[in-house]
C-alpha cells in the first residue's frame, strides 16, 4: 500500500482520507504503508507543502513505514523505462507542435468529436523524422494505445471494470517536449507505474478521479512486462450540496481542521466513516487501531460520501469527553494561557485541581476544544450581566434572596451540603421559592441564565474567591 501525494498544496482532506484507507488496509493485512512524494511538477511543488503533508499524516497517527520515496530523485529510472518502451516500439517520438495540436482539437470541436490525439506521428519514416529535426522541432514521447484494446480489472470497491482503448484519447504523452535526441520530463502515468513497480506495491488505493488513469496505467504495466497491482477506487468526498468538495468549500486542509480545534482522533475517526460503514455493533466512535481490525473494502460504498459537520462535531465531543478532566486540562492549558488565564501562581485559578474540576464541569458540553475557552471564560473573568440575567435579578424577591445568601456565605471552604443548606435557608429568610434563589444566583455568578450545573459552578467560584463580589454587585 502507498500514499502518493503531490506537494502542490497542503494535505487535503481527500488525500488524508485516502491515507486512512491505505493505512487501515495495510494494518489489517499485515502489509506496509509506504509514502511517495510526487514532486515532479517542479513549478507547483514546494518543500513547505511536503512538510505540511508529513506533519498532517503524523498528527493524524498515520505513520508510514520506511523513508518516504521522493519521486523526482528517480528521474533516471523513469527515463530508462521510457527508453525501454521506445526501444521495443511501444512508444515513439511525436513532433506535432502545440499549434498543430490546437488546430486538431479545434477541428474536432467543430465537428462535435471528443478531443483526442489522432496518432498522426505513429508511423513516421526515418526521413520524415529527419525533416522535423532539421526544422528544429522538438518531440514528445507518446505511448501507443490501440483503439481496439480492452482493459479490464476487478476493482475492490467498484467491482468489474471495463475500458476501451478508444476512450483514452489516443496515444498518450509520457515525456514532455525535448530535443529529439533526449527524453523530456517524464509524465504522471508513466512515473506512477515505474515507481509502483519499483516499490513492489501490491494494492493501489486512491480516489475514483484516477479511474481513467488506471486504465492507461494498466496498459503501461503490460508494456513493461509486469503484473499490475490490485486497485481500489474510493468514492469522492462531497460537500453539503452533493458536489465534489473543493477549495471553494473553505475548510479542506487537515491543518485547517487542526486550527479549528478538532482532535486528530475525531478527524481520523470521521474520515474512516467517509465512505466506509463499520460492521453492525461497532458504533461510529472508534480508534484507527480498532477500525484496522475489521476494515475491508466490501464495506466501502461506491457512492460519494457527503461531508457531515454535525457528525464530525459529535465525534470530536466524544473524544473530548473520553479524555477525562486531567487530559482535557492539558489540552486546554495552552488555549487558556493565550487568553492570559490560569498561569499566575497563587490564585486558585492556577491550581491544577481547581482547573481539573473546571474541566469535569464543562467537559461534557464541549464539542470543539475552542468551546473550552468560551465555557471557561466566566470562571476566569467576571462576565457582564446579560439582559436575561438583569431581568431575573429585577424580579420579585431575587435581590432579597441574594442578600440573605451573602449574609450567610462563609469566608472559608464551602461543601456541597452546606451550599444546599444555605440556599434553603436564604430562600426561607427572603420568603421565596428555592427556584428563585437558584436562578438569581446563576444570573449573578455567570451573568446569564445558561451554564453548567449551578452547585458545582458556585463551589468552583467560591474556591477561587469570586462568588462574593459577583453576588454583591447585583444587590
Ligand atoms: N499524486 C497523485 C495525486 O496527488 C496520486 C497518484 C496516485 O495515487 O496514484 O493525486
Amino acid at each position: 500500500m502507498r500514499l502518493a501525494p503531490s506537494p502542490t498544496g497542503t494535505l487535503h482532506i481527500g488525500t488524508a482520507r485516502t491515507a486512512v484507507f491505505n493505512w487501515l488496509f495495510a494494518r489489517r493485512q499485515g502489509g506496509e504503508f509506504l509514502l511517495r512524494i510526487e514532486d515532479t511538477d517542479r513549478e507547483r511543488s514546494r518543500p513547505e507543502y511536503t512538510a505540511n503533508i508529513l506533519e498532517g499524516l503524523q498528527w493524524l497517527g498515520l505513520h508510514w513505514d520506511g523513508e518516504p520515496v521522493v519521486q523526482s530523485a528517480r528521474i533516471g529510472e523513469h527515463r530508462a523505462a521510457i527508453q525501454q518502451l521506445l526501444d521495443s516500439g511501444q512508444a515513439y517520438r511525436c513532433f506535432a507542435t502545440e499549434a498543430e495540436l490546437t488546430a486538431m482539437r479545434d477541428q474536432q470541436a467543430a465537428s462535435k468529436q471528443a478531443p483526442r490525439y489522432d496518432n498522426r506521428h505513429r508511423q513516421l519514416t526515418a526521413e520524415q523524422q529527419q525533416t522535423f529535426i532539421a526544422e528544429g522541432r522538438e518531440a514528445t514521447v507518446r505511448f501507443k494505445i490501440d483503439d481496439d484494446a480492452t482493459i479490464t480489472w476487478s476493482d475492490l470497491v467498484r467491482g468489474d471494470m471495463r475500458w476501451s482503448g478508444s476512450d483514452l484519447g489516443g496515444d498518450m504523452v509520457i515525456a514532455r517536449r525535448a530535443p529529439a535526441d533526449q527524453i523530456g520530463d517524464p509524465l504522471y502515468n508513466l512515473v506512477v507505474v515505474v515507481d509502483d513497480i519499483a516499490m513492489a506495491i501490491s494494492h493501489v488505493i486512491r480516489g475514483e478521479d484516477h479511474i481513467a488513469n488506471t486504465a492507461k496505467q494498466l496498459l503501461l504495466y503490460a508494456a513493461l512486462g509486469t503484473e499490475p497491482p490490485i486497485f481500489a477506487h474510493t468514492p469522492l468526498i462531497l460537500n453539503q450540496e452533493g458536489k465534489k468538495l473543493s477549495k471553494r468549500d473553505g475548510v479542506t486542509s487537515v491543518s485547517d481542521f487542526q486550527a479549528m480545534g478538532y482532535t486528530p482522533e475525531a478527524l481520523a475517526n470521521y474520515m474512516t466513516l467517509l465512505g466506509w460503514s463499520p460492521p453492525e455493533g461497532m458504533g461510529e466512535r472508534f480508534t484507527l487501531a480498532e477500525a484496522a481490525t475489521v476494515f475491508d473494502f466490501e464495506r466501502v460504498n461506491r457512492a460519494g460520501a457527503r461531508f457531515d459537520w454535525d457528525k464530525l462535531n459529535w465525534l470530536n465531543g466524544q473524544v473530548l469527553h473520553e479524555l477525562g478532566p486531567d487530559a482535557l486540562r492539558q489540552q486546554l492549558l495552552p488555549l487558556w494561557a493565550a487568553q492570559g488565564w490560569g498561569t499566575a501562581p497563587g490564585p486558585a485559578q492556577a491550581d491544577p485541581t481547581w482547573q481539573a474540576d473546571l474541566c469535569s464541569l464543562i467537559g461534557p458540553s464541549l464539542s470543539l476544544l475552542a468551546d473550552g475557552v468560551e465555557q471557561a471564560r466566566p470562571f476566569f473573568t467576571t462576565p457582564e450581566l446579560q439582559e436575561s440575567a438583569s431581568s431575573q435579578l429585577a424580579s420579585e424577591g431575587a435581590r432579597p434572596a441574594l442578600a440573605a445568601l451573602l449574609e450567610r456565605l462563609p469566608e472559608g471552604p464551602l461543601s456541597a451540603d452546606q451550599a444546599q443548606t444555605l440556599l434553603t435557608e436564604a430562600a426561607t429568610a427572603a420568603g421565596v421559592k428555592k427556584g428563585v434563589i437558584m436562578k438569581s444566583l446563576r444570573a449573578a455568578l455567570l451573568g446569564s441564565l445558561q451554564g453548567p450545573d449551578l452547585l458545582a459552578t458556585w463551589l468552583l467560584l467560591h474556591r477561587s474567591g469570586d462568588d462574593r463580589a459577583r453576588i454583591a454587585r447585583c444587590l
